[in-house]
């Protein structure tokens, strides 16, 4: 049965699609409504096989009905900016603002209004200049790779060395955000290989898998920091093999192979 909070969010999103279809001319009858657990008040999700669904959390929505006069025209910005992309929206941009504002938003952006990608994990990296910014997989993977990136808006850098977080997978915000440290925190590696939990249980995904790295641009990652800090090679030895599953000799061999890459002096005691 429908609650009289779901009713209301659905009168909400009724009368802020008619206003849309007017601003905008976009097609907003296949739009689907869900009602989700979790920490968001709301998502805007695409799916691979083109659906648009906005989510809303119910319980959160219950909470604090004044929050749906401001997270329906959220979600719907994002919904439409997907429709539109000449409408220039991404992500909290101007573009997503403006048409956040013309449904009667207030452009708020809490970081309970989460948007990520449909495919695979989405990152947040904190940029140079200390702003945070989401990527995809392919750029992560790219960064990762040594792709240099510079934010139009501010001309902050988002390297490899920049921390991250995982925050969705799928198009849908994790309930754990998985964080990786700046190259440059005081975090030791041994913190860092221990956020892989229990290493004993040989099921359990490594800290590479989890983190959407390859084995080696987790292990290099390791050596910076490592080195950074001023860790001994058998430490970052220890870390490898507890964040890629290497036994001793792989690790050693890994080292060797990726020192000049890492920036690291493969002859480290
Ligand atoms: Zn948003």
């Amino acid at each position: 049965m429908q609650s009289d909070i779901e009713r209301r969010v659905r009168e909400e999103v009724a009368a802020k699609c008619a206003l849309a279809t007017q601003l905008f001319h976009v097609d907003l009858s296949k739009l689907e409504i869900n009602f989700m657990r979790g920490r968001s008040a709301g998502k805007a999700q695409r799916t691979a096989d083109g659906r648009i669904i906005a989510h809303f959390n119910a319980t959160i929505l219950e909470a604090n009905p004044e929050e749906i006069a401001i997270v329906v025209p959220h979600e719907l910005a994002h919904i439409i900016g997907y429709l539109r992309p000449s409408l220039g929206a991404r992500h909290h941009n101007y573009g997503w603002w403006a048409i956040d504002n013309a449904l009667g938003g207030t452009g708020s952006v809490r970081h309970s209004y989460d948007v990520v990608y449909a495919h695979g994990h989405t990152y947040e990296y904190t940029a140079t200049c200390g702003t945070k910014t989401r990527v995809s997989k392919v750029l992560h993977e790219r960064i990762q790779g040594g792709q240099v990136r510079t934010l139009r808006r501010t001309g902050g850098k988002v390297t490899a060395t920049c921390a991250f977080s995982v925050i969705g997978s799928n198009g849908l915000p994790l309930a754990t955000p998985v964080h990786v440290e700046a190259a440059n925190s005081p975090k030791t590696v041994q913190n860092f290989a221990l956020q892989s939990g229990s290493a004993a249980v040989a099921t359990a995904p490594t800290l590479a898998s989890r983190l959407g790295l390859s084995k080696a641009a987790c292990a290099r990652r390791l050596m910076q920091i490592g080195y950074q800090q001023g860790n001994s090679y058998e430490e970052i030895i220890q870390a490898m093999m507890r964040a890629c599953g290497y036994n001793r000799n792989l690790a050693r061999a890994t080292f060797k192979v990726n020192a000049a890459r890492a920036g690291v002096p493969e002859d480290l005691q």
